[in-house]
């Protein structure tokens, strides 16, 4: 990586980013209750959204400044098409060692293969419930059969791992969680639990249902022996491993034992602003310079302006109220 600053981007609080979540479209065929509100359809408009040519720039100019790691995401990033061209594109792009994606994995049948052959490595499924009408009922009518289906297809493709992402949550889901360490056990996936995070009206209406993961790995632990176990690739996960299997859950806990001090990653959203911190406003507006006829040096400038205002912790504790914007803006 002949370009690669050696000390990378480094943001005022001494952490490296080297990873970044680049969304797609804001747009989603289902309507996970916590995430989006039903009938929702005020997304932006797709001449807003960042052009294949335009997130190829911006990701070649991450990869210049050190990032290694992408993870492509939404809204479902499989709603936008030819979502594999753009992988081939960015997989090409020299320095980077990592391509990911974010699914609800309705479409992942469909393209599962054309994105391992993009240079796609591994793939996140969310997945709340393996009953059907539960499942319907959080996701706003999903069908729970194609994401079992897409499932298969990840596996067949060899898209490894898969992780499950399951957003445990008291009275809608809790009851599942054992059932679900079991279904990933079985097919050789990490099972990762969630917190709700409080993100726009539809997060924080869903904050009833806010389960301290805390106390479900201690409900976990009574029935199996979890072995603390590496994170890899330095995500929010605290992993553990159910000792006599190779099965990991990992325990994403934004609220009850927040990760922040850790943090390494910024977050593109579809329509080219660059979001600091999920839970935070501080933001970067990077569209204007790409449809403005700014250098690649100015855009790695603008890149590193940005990096200067990454914030050092979210606050979704101390003020709830504060993120108006859905997580499928931000991707997740
Ligand atoms: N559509 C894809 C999916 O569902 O995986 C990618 C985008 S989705 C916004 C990314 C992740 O954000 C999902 O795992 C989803 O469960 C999670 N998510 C959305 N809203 C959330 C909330 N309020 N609290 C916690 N997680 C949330
Ligand atoms: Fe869509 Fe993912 Fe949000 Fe569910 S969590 S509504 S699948 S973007």
């Amino acid at each position: 990586m002949q370009n690669t600053p050696k000390n990378g981007l480094i943001d005022p609080y001494a952490r490296r980013i080297e990873y970044v979540r680049v969304s797609v479209t804001d747009r989603c065929d289902l309507r996970c209750n916590y995430c989006m509100p039903k009938g929702f359809d005020g997304f932006h408009e797709p001449d807003e959204w960042l052009s294949f040519d335009e997130i190829e720039r911006v990701v070649g100019a991450f990869t210049r400044l050190g990032v290694e790691r992408i993870r492509l995401t939404g809204g479902e990033p499989l709603v936008r098409h030819k979502l594999p061209d753009l992988a081939a594109r960015l997989s090409a792009l020299p320095g980077l060692r990592d391509l990911s994606l974010s699914t609800n994995a309705v479409r992942l049948d469909k393209y599962a293969v054309a994105l391992k052959a993009a240079g796609v490595g591994r793939v996140n499924v969310s997945l709340d419930s393996l009953d059907p009408e539960r499942f319907a009922q959080i996701t706003g009518g999903g069908k729970l059969h194609k994401v079992l289906r897409g499932l298969d297809a990840a596996r067949a493709a060899g898209l490894a791992p898969v992780k499950i992402n399951m957003v445990a949550m008291g009275g809608v889901n809790d009851d599942e969680i054992e059932a679900m360490v079991a279904f990933c056990a079985e097919r050789d996936f990490t099972l990762r639990l969630i917190e709700t995070m409080p993100m726009g009206d539809t997060g924080r209406n869903a904050s009833g249902q806010y389960l301290n993961l805390q106390t479900v790995r201690q409900r976990l632990s009574e029935r199996f022996e979890l072995i603390p176990d590496i994170a890899p690739g330095g995500g929010p996960a605290r992993y553990y491993r159910v000792a006599g299997s190779q099965t990991r859950i990992g325990f994403i806990t934004p609220i009850s034992q927040h990760f922040c001090e850790t943090c390494n990653r910024v977050r593109l959203a579809a329509d080219g602003t660059l979001y600091m911190c999920l839970g935070q406003d501080h933001s970067y507006a990077l569209r204007p310079l790409l449809r403005g006829g700014a250098s690649d040096a100015e855009l790695e400038s603008a890149i590193r302006t940005a990096i200067d205002l990454k914030p050092e912790r979210h606050e979704f504790r101390e003020k709830p109220e504060k993120v108006i914007r859905f997580m499928s803006m931000t991707g997740g």
